[in-house]
């Protein structure tokens, strides 16, 4: 006994918190002020920047056996990984569809790493505002106040969680113990041919597989042909299918398209289908003093899943599901095992938000998104998001007008599809072309866009989905695929 005191006695107890804290408090100051310095002068870098052979390597360089000092680790950092982002924080970034982040959120992770709490739930204030933040969505939606959601990853597991509920209801029976091959009669899903692939992914992994997920034609404005809908379920249920669940775009990602979401909610109700609403890029709409009347309807879904780090801006990760049957919700995910036990007093005694959705550990994300919406108010998320909208429509103007350009799909809200003209040169040509106007741009640091095909044909797809975006970088964009686009024109006519 003697013996083992005395060893544990001698031996060094470690801990990963500082010796010195004062050299941790002087590295944290320069880490803050080169943060300002950071996303300040964004605008002033390039949008991206290929990286060098030996920033590259850096990444290759094997596991680390001995300690380093933390200014050592940092200069690293502030070397070989600040230099060198994806971009979406700059003002002329709008390639596929992100947000463009903020400080005070990017405070809100920090602060939210530094207390640690976990959100599977628990008694805490961390967990409370957890609420708060789901609350204040539905409310920023006009959605029922009785319903439930969650915080999650993004909007690609919102969706996954909100056609996890619409399958468990809509099945007929118990998925929970029997799974899917109790099913009576194979579910079918149906979104329109602009759906967001996280919809396939999220049928396969429901065991339903990607043909439960039937594909409705949009029209020339890229909306969900209502009639072809309606035809298709008929057609579904006389071949044996169980209709289960109608998934409405408020945005597709390719053009921003808003499918028609009060007839939608009138044919599920009719029809007895679940209603869920896609609302990653559009749900938010609904505070937009300019523009909500586009996403009338939205309050009927049965399920909504939305963005707040597309455009709340909040810095990756966050996403939402709302669920408006709440027993529906709950009951879809909640196990209670024996070490998650609720008590009466004490930590245990809050609200398990593990039953809401597939995670267990949660991390904190409430918080970012709750400072930036106590910062500015939501006024100015609404604001911000007419801004961008009108923004589209100011690019599509200059699209119109550019003899050296063509609008590609309609402008619904804030993605605008265009190309450069390659009249003379067949379609591939033309598309290699504007990939290649879309590789500069980005190359040089001028701009980041994305590609797409809309109803077989290839653009460019501008998606401004950012507030530090100015009609002046939009102007330069124009210019600037038309300078590059000319270029290219002319290296061809010598031989490229
Ligand atoms: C972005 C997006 C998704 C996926 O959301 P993530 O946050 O990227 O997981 C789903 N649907 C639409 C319409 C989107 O724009």
């Amino acid at each position: 006994m003697e013996a083992l005191g005395t060893l544990v006695g001698e031996s060094v107890e470690e801990t990963l918190d500082p010796n010195d804290w004062a050299e941790v408090q002087a590295l944290s100051h320069r880490v803050v002020d080169d943060s300002i310095g950071y996303v300040r002068d964004v605008r002033e870098r390039p949008v991206w920047q290929g990286m060098p052979a030996d920033v590259r390597a850096f990444f290759t360089e094997p596991l680390p056996r001995d300690p380093s000092s933390i200014s050592a680790v940092y200069a690293d950092v502030s070397e070989k990984v600040m230099p060198y982002p994806m971009g979406n924080t700059h003002p002329r970034f709008w390639s596929w569809y992100m947000g463009s982040g903020n400080f005070t959120g990017a405070l809100g992770d920090f602060l939210a790493a530094i207390q640690g709490s976990n959100l599977g739930g628990g008694n805490h204030a961390a967990a409370l505002m957890d609420i708060q933040v789901v609350n204040w969505l539905k409310e920023m939606l006009g959605f029922h106040a009785s319903a439930s959601g969650t915080l999650v990853s993004g909007g690609s597991m919102a969706n996954i969680i909100g056609l996890t509920v619409a399958r468990n209801v809509k099945a007929g029976v118990d998925v929970r113990e029997h799974g899917v091959a109790g099913l009576e009669k194979p579910l079918r899903y149906y979104g329109s041919d602009q759906v967001h692939s996280c919809h396939r992914k999220g049928l396969e992994l429901l065991g339903l597989g990607n043909k439960a997920l039937r594909r409705i034609p949009s029209d020339s404005d890229l909306r969900i042909d209502i009639a072809a809908l309606r035809a298709a379920i008929a057609e579904d249920r006389a071949a044996g299918f169980k209709p289960a669940c109608i998934i409405g775009n408020a945005g597709t990602v390719n053009t921003g398209a808003i499918d028609d979401l009060a007839a939608l909610a009138d044919l599920a109700k009719e029809e007895d289908l679940w209603f869920h609403v896609d609302g990653c890029i559009g749900a938010l709409i609904a505070i937009a003093p300019g523009n909500r009347h586009r996403v009338a309807g939205i309050e009927r879904a049965d399920s909504i899943a939305l963005d707040p780090h597309k455009w709340l801006h909040a810095p990756f990760e966050v996403g939402c599901v709302l669920v408006r049957d709440h027993a529906a919700h709950r009951g879809t995910f909640a196990v209670t095992p024996e070490f998650l036990e609720p008590t009466p007093r004490g930590i245990a005694s809050g609200t398990w938000l593990h039953e809401y959705g597939l995670q267990t550990t949660r991390g904190f994300r409430a918080l970012k998104v709750w400072m930036a919406l106590r910062e500015h108010g939501i006024d100015k998320f609404g604001r911000l998001i007419d801004q961008n909208i009108a923004q589209g429509r100011y690019l599509t103007t200059l699209v119109e007008a550019h003899p050296q350009l063509d609008l590609v799909a309609p402008t619904s809200i804030n993605i605008v599809s265009f190309r450069f003209r390659t009249d003379g040169l067949d379609t591939e040509a033309g598309k290699a072309i504007n990939i290649e106007i879309m590789q500069r741009l980005q190359e040089q640091g001028i701009a980041a866009l994305s590609d797409t095909t809309v109803h077989g044909k290839h653009c460019l797809r501008a998606a401004i989905n950012n507030h530090r975006t100015r009609r002046e970088d939009l102007k330069l964009l124009v210019d600037e695929t038309v300078r590059i686009g000319s270029e290219i024109l002319a290296e061809r006519s010598k031989g490229w």
